[in-house]
């Protein structure tokens, strides 16, 4: 998995929401966050 604004290493976190916690991806390099619904919509998008 590579970020998409400085293609760096993303590392698979656990991250807490406002009543559960969910895994997502963050770059070590700019902070940059992926989320499951920012997945989705990227893949939702990729259909189109
Ligand atoms: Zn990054």
């Amino acid at each position: 998995m590579r970020c998409d604004r400085c293609t760096g290493i993303m590392v698979h976190e656990k991250f807490f929401g406002l009543h559960e916690y969910f895994w997502g991806w963050r770059c070590i390099i700019c902070g940059e966050i992926i989320d499951p619904v920012i997945l989705e919509n990227r893949l939702s998008h990729k259909n189109l």
